[in-house]
C-alpha cells in the first residue's frame, strides 16, 4: 500500500526523449525572467477556494518546508501521526471492526504519509537551495524505509484480515480497496511464518537504500568532453553558442550527461570518431559506482521474489499489472520484435547506403553511434525535413495557450492562470482547472518548465496533493506539477519548442489532467495511481493531436510572422519520416524492455550472472552491437522504479493507438467533445477505482484490438491484412487478454 513512497512518484515520458538519457539544458544567462506572460482570465486562490466550498470540496497549494530542520520535523511529525493511526487500527476490538476503522483508516494514514513524501520529492527535484535538496533526499530515505515497515505491522494486518473474515458486503471501490489491501499483505509476505516475514522486511529496506544510491549516482554523473571545432563539424551553432559550451579558443565542452548536448551531437556530428567517442563515454556514465550496485540490487530482488514464492522479480512486479506475468510481457515484446525485424532491416539498409556513400567504403556498417546521425540525414535528404527549422512555429507561450484551448474544448474545462501564493522559482506558473459548465474547481497545476542547475533533468508530472474524499465528507481536489526541461528563452528569441517537445507538452499535461480530473473516493485509487503498464496510454494517445493539421493550425505559427502556418506538405513529410524510421525507434525500445525483463528473470541470487554482459549481449542481439567495455545499464534510471516495467511503454502504446481510433473515426476528429467527455468520465475520473481494462473498453465501446498499433508501426496495411509473412501473433498475445 505504500508503494508510492518506495518508488518515484513522477510519471515520466519516454517517447520523445529516447530514454535512458536524462535531459537537461545549460542554465540560461537571463535566468527565468523572460518567460512570456499569458493572457488568461486571472483569478486568485481565495476566490477559487470559495467556489470549491460550494461544491463541498477543498482546493489548496502545498506549504513547502523552508529549511532542513523543518523538513526533518515534518518527517518526524508524519511518522508520529502514522504510528498513532496504526496503533488505533491495531487496537480495534475484533467484534467492532468496520470498513471505516480498518481499510478506510489505512487509506487515510497512507494518504497523510503520501502528502509529506510528495512534498519532499518536489523539494528534492526542484528546490534552488542545495541544502534543502539534500535534506529532502535524506528524509526521503527515512520515510521510505519507515513506509516499508508499515506493511509488517502485525496488529494492523490482523485487524484488516479479521474484518475481511466477517465477509462484509462491499461494492465497487470499497470492495476493491479491501481486496487490494489483502493482496498487498500477501505480496509483502504477511502470510508467511514470522521469521521469514521479518527477513523479507529487512531485505526490502535494504533494497530501498540501494535503489536511492543508484539513482543519486545517476543524478551526480557529470562528464565534460572537450572537442575542437573541426571535430564538431556539422553540429549546429545554436548549441555551440549555448552558455558554458565554448571553453577555449578552439575548445567546445559537450556534457555527455546532458541529453540535449548528447543527442544534438549524435544527430549532427559528421565525424564518426566524434560520435563514437561521445557514445562510448555516455555508455559508461556512473559505471564504477553503479555496475556493482546493480548486480547487488538484482540479486536482492530475486531473493525477495523467491522468498515470496515467485519465480522471479519480474513475475512479482508484473502480477498486479495488466500483463499479469513476465511470460505474457515477454511474448508481447518478442512478437513485436519479430514483426518489426524486416522493417528494421530495410531502414538500416537505407542508413547503410548513406554511410557507404559518405565514407566511400561499400562495406561500412551502421553502429550504435551512427543510427541517430543517418536517421537525421535521411530525414533531411529523403524527406526534406530539418527538425531544427520547425522550432520557429512553436514559441512556448503560444503553444501552451494553444494546447489549453484544445483540452478545454475536448474535455469541457476552463483553465485560468492564478498567481502562486509562493514560488520556488521566479518563472513558476500556476493554473486552475475548472469544469466549464458548472464552474466547479477541479484542481491546480504548477508549471516549472525550464532547466536550471540541480533540477530534475527529465520531463514528468509530479503529484503533490492527490484527490480523496476526506473523512469530514469534503472532497480534496488535487494539485500537481509539471517539471520539464524545455529550451530556455535566449537574449533575442523566445523559448522555441521542437515538434517532439510539443508532443511532450501534450503528453505531460495529459498526465496532469489524469491527476486533476479524478473522482476516486480513496487516495490510493486517485489520478495516475493506475497500473504501470496502463498509466502512459492516455498521454500517449494525446500525442496524436500534434500530428493533426487542424489542431496545429489552431496555434502553431512562425513567431516572426504569425500569418505563416506549417505547410501541409511539411506535416505530411514529417509523418512519412516518422513511419520511415519507426522500426529503428521501436527496435531500440524493445531492446531496452527485453534487457529490463532479462535482468529481472535471469540474474539469480548468488548465481553471479553478469548483469552487464547479459544487457550488452541482448541489446546487441535486438538492436545494434554494443561496443565492448561499455555498461549502459549503469545509467539506466528506469531500472529503479520502472523495474520489470519498461515493457509497459510498448504495451500502453498498443492501447493508446486503439483509443486514438475513436477520435480518428469521428466526424469531429480530434475535437470530438463526446469522446473527450467519455475519456474524462471513464478513464480520468475513475483512476484505479476499477479494473483499467474495464475502463478502456467503456471508453472504446468495444473490445480492444491490437491492429491500430500494428498499423502505426507500418507492419499492417490499411485493410488490416498482414504485410509480411512474419507479422505477429501479438494480436493474440496482447493486452486484449
Ligand atoms: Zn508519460
Amino acid at each position: 500500500m505504500m508503494r508510492v513512497l518506495v518508488f518515484p512518484t513522477a510519471i515520466c515520458l519516454l517517447t520523445a526523449c529516447n530514454t535512458p538519457e536524462p535531459t537537461a539544458y545549460p542554465t540560461p544567462k537571463k535566468a527565468d525572467v523572460s518567460v512570456p506572460a499569458l493572457h488568461f482570465t486571472a483569478t486568485n486562490l481565495t476566490s477559487l477556494q470559495k467556489a470549491a466550498a460550494h461544491f463541498k470540496s477543498v482546493i489548496e497549494v502545498p506549504e513547502l518546508e523552508e529549511s532542513p530542520a523543518e523538513i526533518r520535523q515534518s518527517v518526524s511529525n508524519t511518522i508520529s501521526r502514522g504510528e498513532a493511526a496504526l496503533d488505533a487500527i491495531a487496537s480495534c476490538r475484533h467484534d467492532n471492526l468496520t470498513f471505516g476503522n480498518t481499510v478506510a483508516a489505512l487509506d487515510d494514514l497512507s494518504y497523510d504519509v503520501e502528502l509529506t513524501a510528495n512534498r519532499l520529492n518536489l523539494i528534492k527535484e526542484t528546490s534552488t537551495n542545495s541544502a534543502l535538496r539534500e535534506a529532502a533526499t535524506d528524509s526521503t530515505k527515512v520515510i521510505s524505509e519507515w513506509a516499508v515497515g508499515l506493511d509488517y505491522r502485525e496488529g494492523v494486518y490482523h485487524a484488516i484480515n479479521s474484518y475481511a473474515l466477517t465477509l462484509p458486503k462491499l461494492q465497487g471501490e470499497g470492495d476493491k480497496l479491501l481486496r487490494d489491501a489483502l493482496r498487498d499483505y500477501r505480496r509483502a509476505g504477511l502470510e508467511l511464518p514470522k521469521a521469514e516475514r521479518d527477513d523479507i522486511e529487512r531485505l526490502r529496506k535494504e533494497l530501498t537504500r540501494l535503489m536511492t544510491d543508484f539513482e543519486s549516482n545517476i543524478t551526480r554523473a557529470h562528464k565534460p568532453v572537450p572537442f575542437t571545432k573541426a571535430e564538431l563539424e556539422g553540429v549546429p551553432e545554436s548549441i555551440l553558442q549555448q552558455p558554458g559550451v565554448k571553453t577555449g579558443p578552439d575548445e567546445y565542452t559537450i556534457l555527455a550527461n546532458v541529453t540535449f548536448h548528447f543527442i544534438t551531437v549524435m544527430e549532427n556530428a559528421k565525424r564518426e570518431a566524434t560520435r563514437k567517442k561521445l557514445a562510448t563515454i555516455q555508455n559508461n556514465l556512473a559505471r564504477e559506482e553503479n555496475a556493482p550496485l546493480l548486480q547487488q540490487i538484482l540479486e536482492l530482488r530475486d531473493r525477495i521474489a523467491r522468498k515470496l514464492g515467485y519465480a522471479s522479480w519480474a513475475d512479482y512486479q508484473i502480477e498486479p499489472r495488466m500483463a499479469r506475468t513476465a511470460a505474457t510481457a515477454r511474448e508481447f515484446l518478442l512478437n513485436l520484435n519479430q514483426g518489426l525485424q524486416p522493417k528494421f532491416e530495410s531502414e538500416l539498409a537505407e542508413f547503410q547506403k548513406l554511410k557507404a556513400r559518405d565514407t566511400g567504403d561499400a562495406s561500412a556498417t551502421i553502429q550504435v553511434w551512427d543510427w541517430r546521425y543517418y536517421r537525421n540525414l535521411l530525414k533531411k535528404e529523403k524527406y526534406s525535413i530539418d527538425t531544427e527549422q520547425l522550432r520557429v512555429y512553436f514559441p512556448y507561450a503560444r503553444t501552451l495557450r494553444g494546447m489549453f484551448d484544445v483540452y478545454q474544448t475536448l474535455f469541457g474545462l476552463k483553465i485560468h492562470r492564478i498567481e502562486p501564493p509562493a514560488k520556488w522559482v521566479d518563472s513558476l506558473q500556476l493554473f486552475a482547472v475548472s469544469d466549464a459548465e458548472t464552474g466547479e474547481p477541479l484542481g491546480l497545476v504548477y508549471l516549472d518548465m525550464f532547466q536550471r542547475e540541480g533540477k530534475y533533468n527529465h520531463f514528468a508530472q509530479f503529484p503533490i496533493i492527490p484527490g480523496k474524499l476526506l473523512p469530514g465528507g469534503q472532497y480534496q481536489r488535487p494539485t500537481a506539477a509539471l517539471i520539464c526541461n524545455f529550451p530556455p528563452p535566449s537574449q533575442d528569441k523566445p523559448s522555441l519548442l521542437s515538434h517532439a517537445e510539443v508532443e511532450t507538452l501534450f503528453h505531460e499535461f495529459g498526465h496532469a489532467l489524469h491527476s486533476l480530473l479524478t473522482r476516486a473516493r480513496f487516495g490510493r485509487f486517485s489520478g495516475t495511481s493506475v497500473p504501470r503498464d496502463f498509466v502512459e496510454a492516455p498521454s500517449q494517445m494525446l500525442e496524436n493531436w500534434v500530428w493533426d493539421k487542424k489542431v496545429l493550425d489552431s496555434f502553431a505559427a512562425d513567431y516572426r510572422d504569425p500569418s505563416k502556418k506549417i505547410p501541409k506538405a511539411v506535416l505530411d513529410r514529417l509523418k512519412e519520416a516518422r513511419l520511415g524510421t519507426i522500426g529503428t525507434y521501436y527496435k531500440r525500445q524493445l531492446s531496452l524492455a527485453l534487457v529490463d525483463l532479462a535482468l529481472h528473470t535471469e540474474v539469480k541470487d548468488g548465481g553471479h550472472q553478469d548483469c552487464i554482459r547479459i544487457s550488452n549481449d541482448l541489446f546487441s542481439k535486438i538492436f545494434l552491437p554494443m561496443p565492448e567495455d561499455t555498461a549502459f545499464v549503469a545509467y539506466f534510471g528506469h531500472l529503479m522504479g520502472y523495474d520489470a516495467g519498461y515493457y509497459g511503454y510498448a504495451w500502453a502504446d498498443a492501447i493508446a493507438a486503439d483509443m486514438a481510433t475513436v477520435f480518428e473515426k469521428s466526424p469531429r476528429g480530434f475535437y470530438d467533445t463526446k469522446a473527450g467527455r467519455r475519456l474524462r468520465d471513464e478513464v480520468y475520473a475513475v483512476g484505479d477505482s476499477r479494473d483499467v481494462a474495464v475502463s478502456v473498453e467503456k471508453f472504446l465501446g468495444r473490445p480492444r484490438s491490437i491492429e491500430p498499433f500494428l498499423r502505426t508501426l507500418g507492419i499492417l496495411n490499411k485493410a488490416g491484412a498482414s504485410s509480411g509473412p512474419n507479422v505477429p501473433e501479438p494480436v493474440q498475445a496482447l493486452p486484449n487478454k
